[in-house]
């Protein structure tokens, strides 16, 4: 999205920015389908998305984490690793 070969992503994480290094997801469970809009095209898409989902990344002081995300931030994290992965919705 930037034109940096770098995976990071920030996002809203209940009112606060969350911002992590090389994320990748390493469970997830809840299929459903989704629509959704991006700040890079106009309109919206439809997509599949997981409800929920764990996360391994690196936070900002590089140490890797394990965390576990559902419904809105989790849909968020997946449209985000998206686009670090090269795809746009
Ligand atoms: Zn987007």
């Amino acid at each position: 999205m930037i034109g940096v070969s770098r995976r990071i992503i920030v996002f809203d994480c209940g009112g606060e920015y969350m911002t992590m290094l090389n994320p990748e997801i390493i469970r997830f469970s809840g299929p459903f389908d989704a629509e959704e809009g991006c700040l890079s095209l106009s309109g919206t898409r439809k997509t599949k998305r997981y409800r929920s989902i764990k996360v391994r990344y690196q936070n900002e002081q590089l140490q890797i984490r394990l965390r576990t995300f559902s419904g809105w931030t989790a849909q968020i994290i997946q449209h985000e690793i998206d686009h670090c992965n090269g795809i746009l919705i």
